[in-house]
């Protein structure tokens, strides 16, 4: 019913040449695939969308940013805003990853514009929450991703143009990996706020991504859980083989 999403953040990294090659590679490896539906993203930096639009035009591959402001233009030196994301092809924008939470100060009200701003203009946003590894231990993971859900998402916000990231921030790029039913019991958590925002239905239909030290070897076991739609993928994005791995994980 929830057809997978594999999704790629290749943060601050690859230049053009180092790109193009990436991008070959996984278009080639695409187009091998089994039969069978899975959506995949790649996220690259801003300065990479244009020419990487290019390069996977007529592939099934879709193409997201890392960030975007919540205006659609202005005196904001260093910004880029959703209206230009769209211009370059994107159709996906991941926001509030933990990266910008923590070393960019982003807050949840600041992350509440910026959701309706991406989701308004018709992209989707791949809304990413989770807790810090003191949050876990005082055992505050739910009330974390309850406040990260309730002071975000509202029901104007057009939930096929949802993505939710559960992303435990010792999870990444830590080598750390939640364990499938660490991850699972979080996805069923989120899944039941969604169905407080919106309805059932609605809950049942928006993917839940997984992220946190995704690997060619941990893909399968947390993919086979019931509400993992998918992953967020950093490091191993960035390797071709290990991204298709994972990818052929939804698959098995
Ligand atoms: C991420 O940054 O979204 C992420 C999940 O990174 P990694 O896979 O490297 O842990």
């Amino acid at each position: 019913m929830r057809t997978p999403l594999i999704a790629g953040n290749w943060k601050m990294h690859k230049t053009l040449p180092e790109a193009r090659e990436l991008v070959g590679a996984i278009r080639t490896g695409i187009e091998q695939l089994p039969d069978g539906r899975v959506d995949v993203v790649i996220c690259p930096p801003y300065q990479l969308l244009f020419p990487m639009a290019k390069a996977i035009a007529g592939s099934r591959i879709m193409m997201g940013a890392q960030n975007a402001h919540f205006e659609s233009q202005g005196a904001f030196t260093g910004e880029v805003s959703v209206p230009m994301l769209k211009d370059t092809g994107c159709t996906h924008v991941i926001i509030g990853h933990s990266e910008r939470r923590q070393l960019f100060g982003e807050d949840n009200a600041l992350l509440a514009k910026k959701v309706r701003a991406v989701v308004n203009a018709g992209l989707t946003a791949i809304y990413c929450v989770g807790e810090t590894l003191e949050e876990r231990e005082r055992n505050e993971t739910q009330q974390v991703v309850d406040r990260q859900i309730r002071e975000v998402l509202a029901r104007e916000i057009a939930p096929e143009r949802l993505v939710i990231a559960y992303e435990p921030v010792w999870a990444i790029g830590t080598g750390r990996t939640a364990t499938p039913s660490q991850a699972q019991e979080v996805h069923a958590f989120v899944r039941g706020k969604l169905q407080g925002i919106y309805d059932q239905r609605a809950a049942d239909s928006v993917r839940i991504l997984y992220g946190g030290s995704v690997k060619p070897g941990n893909a399968g076991e947390l993919l086979a859980q019931p509400d993992i739609d998918g992953a967020l993928v950093g490091g191993a994005c960035l390797v071709a083989a290990d991204f298709l791995a994972i990818i052929r994980a939804v698959f098995h």
